[in-house]
């Protein structure tokens, strides 16, 4: 899978996708990310990238010729673009084209899995007051939001989404990484252990170390179940319950409010 990310700061994204997970899957070929630097395709003398937004009012707004070239010469019709006075849009058969955006559709695993399964994805990032609303008209398919909060830039929304789809690849992660793991089905993650099987006095669930692997599979979904119950009720709508998880659920306070606290956990 490839991404191709637009950005003022490529700089920023040295750390994270060279390091770990990322970092070998692109060695492995299973990734590629490209960075593409926006103020390289600044024409005027000073290279600028933004100006004052029409109609006054604090912080600078990105210029759309600039970005306009840059998403252009990325999906391969730079030179037409540039010769052109007119606005030409951008090619039907293309990778979808995400803006990253405070204002933008919430990023959840939902989409992660449904991004996961294009071969390229095409990410701007915004700066400052974000950018010109004509590119957004003219060029964006989707704009993404990872959260209710303002970041200063979108490189690093654009950080989260390429590791929450890369790591979706076949190969990326061993297969049954990514089962059973928070939000992964509307339930979250049951809680892990590892050894020592005692530490500072505190042991782990005894069935752990039972070797009854249906046992251990059953307390482990029990314990999604409580999480989800505990944590993030409003997920129990859209998960998938069986008659059995339902009278579990009602048995811990499912259906009364408010819901119950972690000491229901044992
Ligand atoms: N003036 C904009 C507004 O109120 O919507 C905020 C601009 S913000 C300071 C600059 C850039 O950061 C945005 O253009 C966007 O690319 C990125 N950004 C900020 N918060 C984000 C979020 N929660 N999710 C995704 N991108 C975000």
């Amino acid at each position: 899978m490839r991404f191709d990310i637009l950005t003022l700061f490529p700089g920023m994204f040295a750390g994270p996708f060279g390091e770990s997970i990322l970092k070998r899957a692109q060695q492995a070929g299973l990734l590629e990310i490209a960075l593409h630097d926006i103020r390289t395709y600044a024409t005027d003398r000073h290279k600028s990238t933004d100006d004052y937004p029409f109609g006054g009012g604090a912080g600078m707004v990105m210029k759309p010729e600039v970005l306009y070239q840059a998403l252009a010469d990325v999906l391969g019709f730079g030179p037409a673009a540039q010769a052109s006075e007119t606005l030409e849009l951008l090619p039907e058969e293309r990778p979808p084209v995400l803006l990253m955006s405070p204002a933008g559709e919430p990023f959840t695993q939902r989409m992660a899995e449904e991004l996961a399964q294009q071969p390229r994805i095409i990410l701007i990032c915004g700066h400052y007051e974000g950018i010109d609303e004509r590119i957004r008209e003219c060029c964006v398919d989707r704009e993404v939001s990872i959260g209710d909060y303002v970041l200063t830039g979108g490189e690093l929304a654009a950080m989260v989404i390429v590791d929450a789809v890369a790591r979706l690849q076949p190969g990326v992660l061993a297969a049954a990484s990514t089962e059973e793991e928070s939000h992964s089905d509307y339930l979250l993650e049951y809680p892990q252990y590892t050894r020592p099987a005692t530490w500072r006095g505190q042991p782990i669930p005894a069935i752990l170390t039972s070797g009854h692997h249906a046992n251990v599979a059953r307390w482990r979904h029990e314990q999604r179940l409580l999480r989800t119950l505990q944590r993030r009720p409003d997920l129990l709508q859209k998960a998938v319950l069986s008659p059995r998880d339902r009278e579990y659920l009602r048995r811990h306070g499912w259906g009364t409010s408010p819901a119950p606290d972690d000491s229901a956990a044992s």
